[in-house]
């Protein structure tokens, strides 16, 4: 994790993506891919800052389609009709870029799929022939003359140097954010790692034991074995300063909530919870408690629904640990995500 956390716990929650998914017009064609959970939803939330490296790279709108050919590994950027190599031009202006945005704070980027420049993952890589294709041609065509059908195994260019520079900030795609497990995992983690970078700003040993203690339910509900692991490590008397430990400890955490929470792991967190409220309840409240959680693994109730209702128990009872439990309101209750997994 970059040590560049230089502000407070109101710091706004910062997020690249790419420009045009926010409905600037920016693609090859001159169209957007506007997303509307992004543009509508989301946005009164964050703050974000939006990049298209193609546009930036000075390709113009409207420009030649590229696609990326070669090694997956090391792929170069082509254009689709005249064969113009992009590659180097592509990889200076990532490299910059990239170094620039350390000073925005980013705590999370959403990237176009698909895009040879800003998809993550599954990207199409062409085999190199050494022949552009005919102007006009058809993906078919294009694909035989850049010698033979793509592997879906690239990455873009620009996102490969973000990742590559960031690898604990959290990142998805606008395709992925679809699915409702995914998206609350990604929510979750933006809203974390801002926590997080509060944390570093003043990363003492009480601070650190204090964050990891308020986030232990949430790394449960992702990673059993993670929450072991850095219990651990909050609690080791090492020579590690303390903005290293707290450094160390950060990308296990973000590392740990990358793991998908499940309907067990979630089951497993409320019965915890359900225990620490259990003698101020009254034999039909456990009862009901019991019955609402196991609707809930039976796919009865969204997650919402026992969340509310040990949430109501933990407040009313006054239970400490509990309350300061980050797990039983990580985002904004607004953006609904617990009401759809
Ligand atoms: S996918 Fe990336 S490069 Fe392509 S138009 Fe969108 S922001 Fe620009």
């Amino acid at each position: 994790m970059s040590a560049t956390a230089t502000s407070n716990a109101a710091r706004p929650l910062r997020l690249g993506v790419s420009s045009c998914l926010l409905g600037a017009a920016v693609r090859y064609d001159g169209g957007n891919k506007r997303d509307r959970f992004l543009s509508d939803v989301l946005a009164p939330y964050v703050e974000w800052v939006p990049v298209c490296p193609e546009v930036e790279a000075g390709m113009g709108v409207p420009r030649e389609a590229v696609h990326l050919v070669g090694d997956p590994t090391a792929p170069r950027m082509i254009g689709t009709r005249t064969g113009r190599d992009h590659t180097v031009a592509m990889r200076r202006f990532a490299a910059a870029r990239v170094r620039a945005l350390a000073a925005l704070d980013l705590c999370g980027y959403v990237f176009k799929k698909d895009s040879p420049s800003c998809g993550l993952e599954r990207v199409r890589v062409y085999a190199a022939s050494g022949t552009p294709p005919p102007s006009g041609a058809s993906r078919r065509t294009r694909a035989s003359q850049a010698g033979g059908a793509p592997t879906r195994r690239g990455r873009g260019l620009f996102a490969a140097a973000f990742t590559a520079a960031y690898p604990s900030i959290p990142v998805e795609e606008e395709g992925r954010l679809q699915d409702p497990l995914l998206r609350e995992n990604f929510i979750e983690r933006i809203f974390c790692y801002r926590r997080l970078r509060s944390l570093l700003v003043r990363p003492t040993r009480g601070a650190l034991v204090a964050f990891h203690t308020a986030h232990e339910c949430l790394i449960l509900a992702h990673s059993p074995r993670a929450y072991a692991a850095l219990g651990r490590l909050v609690t080791a008397r090492g020579g590690a300063r303390p903005a290293a430990h707290a450094r160390r400890y950060g990308d296990g955490l973000m590392a740990a909530l990358a793991v998908p929470a499940t309907v067990t792991k979630h089951v497993n967190v409320l019965q915890h919870i359900a225990g620490f409220c259990r003698a101020h309840l009254s034999s039909g409240e456990r009862r009901e408690l019991a019955t609402v959680i196991d609707d809930y693994r039976r796919g009865i109730v969204p997650l919402v629904v026992p969340i509310r209702l040990v949430r109501h128990h933990v407040e009313r009872h006054d239970v400490a640990y509990m309350k300061m439990q980050v797990y039983l309101n990580p985002h904004p209750k607004e953006l609904m995500l617990r009401n759809h997994v």
